[in-house]
């Protein structure tokens, strides 16, 4: 098997193949695109919604403790300010005064270049799998062009808002090579803001969600008032989210417009929270593998206890190893009863539950697993992705292009293939069983070229099986058409009920 040899031409592949097949479109393409927004074509809705419906399923419908809402993407723009979102929710942002470029300062490492013990100059790159490496070459480069003698030191990379006032100016901009026009990091809030209503002053400013959790929070009291939810449970929620990012990039791993999947789950004030904490991790972990991620692309990230925020207990990101590195794919945060307490701060509103036993009232501690659709998205087609090379019964080799999606996500579990389209015993014995599976599960009819082709789209889109219906179907007794597997390509017969039997064990 060979797959695309190195990780930029696999991004090239995965983008390619997303416009080439209908999974990804850019947003607005006909007037050039908008950065940080995209539309997903006919396979790719599919796939996004098999892949939220799995998380819906799991979440909510087959735990007993977790139930769902959902909840305005515009909320009272009180919230925000309760949440620390109207103070805090900002990244550090760096201006090029001469390309107009931004950046984001901890994306904007540098490093002096140091000859002989003394800082020459200043060199600068944007983060990257290979930060440091591109640091070394452009310091070796300097030293090069200008000719300096001497041992040069290795780089040491640091990222921009650990720069300081006097080093700031000496720092070459990565848009222009040149020191001088790149300004101070400033905080920039990541919320989109907009104006409810008639009035567009101070009054009415309002603010497009840049999570889903706070609805969670907000709501807490009408769950509890109107459920019979007893401690721990959780609430659920999948919807869209808005950051403002600075540099949006990587595809759809970082836009502006995105989906979360996002569960708090309330747990009693004096309840082991570290156990709770690590069994959610787990169940996230073994969540993504039963989508067919590879546990090998998993990992786990700690983030530090210093650099956690005040009320936060502990915070284990899931990592995903993606052609551009390894990223947060799922933050999984203890976050104590911050929210609730400030909402219940802010609104005036005890967010209170009773303990039975002790007869006191306390506000319940939580447990957050918050993930992107659209970053699981990207994980699973890059770890699906592969081309291969494939001998023909003639001995042709040939290349195939593959998405080995677990049937649980695949846009398509089925394409009915009659092995001819103008033989009607064949083609009205496929619209029956084309007929029937569509009730259940989302099938493809393809009569449209040669069978070998046919396999060949199907392996593109991740269709688990192709079912031909050849003369054996209808001249043979039994009733079997031949089963296809896109990943062995092994071919066996089977029956109308073993493959309704198939589909039951496999699309769950
Ligand atoms: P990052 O550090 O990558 O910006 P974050 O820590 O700010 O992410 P959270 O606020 O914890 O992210 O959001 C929870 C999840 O939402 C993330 O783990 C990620 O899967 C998803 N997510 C966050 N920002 C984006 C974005 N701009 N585009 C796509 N998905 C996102």
């Amino acid at each position: 098997m060979s797959t695309p040899a190195d990780s930029s031409n696999l991004m090239e592949a995965l983008v390619s193949l997303a416009k080439r097949r209908g999974f990804i479109y850019a947003s607005s393409e006909i007037y050039g695109g908008l950065n940080g927004f995209f539309d997903y074509g006919p396979l790719g809705v599919e796939l996004k919604r098999n892949i939220r419906d799995a998380w819906w399923r799991d979440m909510v419908h087959r735990r007993d403790d977790v139930v769902g809402i959902e909840t305005s993407i515009i909320m009272h723009p009180k919230v925000w300010e309760a949440s620390g979102h109207v103070a805090g929710f900002s990244d550090p942002l760096v201006d090029c005064k001469a390309s107009k470029q931004r950046y984001r300062a901890d994306q904007l490492f540098w490093s002096p270049v140091v000859v002989d013990g003394k800082t020459v100059s200043y060199v600068s790159a944007l983060e990257s799998e290979k930060t440091t490496e591109d640091l070394q070459a452009a310091a070796e480069s300097f030293k090069r062009k200008k000719a300096i003698v001497g041992t040069l030191a290795p780089v040491v990379a640091k990222d921009f808002t650990e720069a300081s006032v006097e080093e700031i100016p000496l720092i070459p901009s990565p848009a222009t090579g040149e020191p001088g026009s790149l300004t101070a990091p400033r905080a920039f809030n990541m919320m989109f803001q907009t104006n409810v209503g008639a009035m567009t002053d101070a009054s009415s400013v309002a603010y497009l969600r840049p999570e889903t959790a706070q609805g969670m929070f907000v709501d807490f009291k009408n769950v509890i008032d109107t459920t019979r939810v007893k401690l721990p449970f959780g609430i659920a929620q999948i919807g869209k989210s808005f950051r403002n990012e600075i540099t949006p990039r990587n595809f759809i791993f970082r836009s502006r417009e995105f989906e979360q999947m996002e569960m708090e789950y309330f747990i009693h004030e004096d309840a082991d929270w570290a156990t709770c904490h690590e069994e959610w991790i787990t169940w996230c972990e073994n969540w993504l593998k039963s989508i067919g991620l590879p546990e090998s692309h998993l990992s786990r990230y700690a983030h530090p206890k210093e650099k956690l925020a005040f009320y936060s207990r502990g915070t284990v990101d899931i990592m995903f190893k993606y052609p551009f590195g390894v990223q947060e794919l799922w933050g999984i945060a203890a976050r104590g009863n911050y929210d609730l307490t400030q909402h219940a701060n802010a609104s005036g509103k005890p967010q209170e539950m009773f303990d039975e036993t002790t007869k006191k009232k306390f506000v319940p501690h939580v447990i957050e697993p918050a993930v992107g659709t659209d970053r699981i998205f990207l994980a699973v087609l890059a770890s699906a992705y592969a081309e291969e090379d494939v001998t023909d019964e003639k001995g042709n080799v040939e290349k195939r292009t593959v998405l080995r999606l677990s049937p649980r996500i695949a846009p398509v579990k089925v394409a009915v293939l009659p092995l001819l389209k103008n033989k009607e015993a064949l083609t009205n014995r496929a619209k029956a069983l084309y007929t029937k599976l569509k009730r259940n599960y989302a099938v493809q009819y393809d009569d449209g070229g040669a069978i070998g082709k046919r396999y060949r789209r199907q392996d593109e889109a991740g269709t688990p099986w192709c079912v031909t219906i050849d003369f054996d179907t209808i001249e043979k007794e039994g009733d079997t058409f031949t089963l296809r597997e896109r990943d062995s390509m092994s071919q066996k017969r089977v029956t109308e009920a073993g493959l309704f039997a198939l589909l039951a064990e496999h699309v769950y």
